[in-house]
């Protein structure tokens, strides 16, 4: 499939990101029983992650967004990161579970931790439906619900672009170099 000028080819299905999705809600079910979490996701690639898996939900929880990047519409990492944390809710004293699309060096997960921890929440862990291990820079100890550990190459697809294309597709595709 070709995405502006670059070429890509399913990775991960529509089915088996239902299913691990799934998964996860019934762990986060368990996990957070009596808590009343609040699930931030972080725009612009959760928007679908968060929608699928809130509905697998079914304990009290808040839902709520942030916008941060580090991508620029190109296809590798920068450091820089262009936006402050954007926040509308109150964090004090309540467990936070932040929804990522995907981890690759964790520079931005890592920032926006240190970022909402000036905040005081009473916890912080990760839920991140992609992670790339072998292009993590630093450890993660928040980072606890993973979907799918996948190779360093580069995705889109199930909210995830290529300079903004590709957000649409119900699978998961990747480069092919
Ligand atoms: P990190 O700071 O962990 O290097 O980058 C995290 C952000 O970069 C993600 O939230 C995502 O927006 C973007 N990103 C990282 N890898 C990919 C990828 O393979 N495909 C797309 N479309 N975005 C990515």
């Amino acid at each position: 499939m070709k995405i502006a000028d670059l070429t890509f080819e399913p990775l991960i299905e529509e089915k088996a990101i239902a299913k691990r999705i799934t998964l996860l809600g019934e762990q986060l079910n368990n996990d957070y029983a009596g808590k009343t979490p609040i699930f931030i996701g972080v725009l612009s690639g959760c928007f679908l992650f968060v929608a699928d898996l809130v509905k697998q939900i079914n304990i009290p929880c808040e839902v709520t967004f942030t916008k941060l990047a580090s991508y620029y519409g190109g296809t590798t990492s920068t450091l820089k990161i262009r936006e402050d944390i954007d926040l509308s809710v109150d964090i004090n004293g309540r467990h936070v579970v932040i929804l990522e699309d995907i981890v690759d060096t964790g520079n931005t997960l890592s920032y926006l931790i240190e970022k909402l921890k000036l905040h005081t929440p009473a916890s912080i862990k990760v839920c991140s439906l992609l992670l790339k291990p072998g292009k993590l820079e630093l450890s993660i100890e928040e980072l606890r619900y993973i979907g799918f550990e996948i190779e360093n190459e580069f995705v889109v697809g199930y909210g995830l672009d290529y300079k903004e294309l590709g957000r649409n597709l119900k699978d998961i595709y990747r480069l092919i170099s």
